[in-house]
């Protein structure tokens, strides 16, 4: 027997968060970085890109997409991209405590 259950959703439901985000209208150069761009310069930028997403009403989702979907470049959900690679390698697991990962990035290295 079939396991219905375990389909993904509709397209669209899966990716409607999306329209919802603070970035929508955004220029998209302030959450992805330009080629060679490095030290203060991408501080700036992603601390920037990082207080949009503060405000942005489906944090959650995007935070979870990335993670979940590994994705490579650029601000999601708040977390840059080295930081989703440091959750990653923690063991994020799928949870939506963005408290909770944003406390486990600011530990100490173990
Ligand atoms: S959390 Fe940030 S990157 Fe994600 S949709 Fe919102 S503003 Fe855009």
């Amino acid at each position: 027997m079939a396991h219905f259950h375990r389909l993904p959703g509709p397209i669209a439901d899966i990716w409607s968060w999306q329209h919802r985000g603070a970035c929508r209208d955004r220029d998209s150069s302030q959450f992805f970085h330009p080629d060679g761009e490095r030290g203060a310069s991408r501080g700036r930028r992603e601390l920037a890109a990082k207080r949009v997403c503060e405000q942005c009403p489906v944090r959650a989702q995007c935070a979870a997409y990335a993670l979940a979907t590994r994705e490579p470049y650029g601000v999601w959900g708040g977390f840059t991209e080295h930081e989703r690679l440091q959750l990653i390698r923690e063991g994020w697991a799928g949870e939506l405590d963005l408290r909770g990962l944003e406390e486990r990035l600011s530990e100490p290295s173990r």
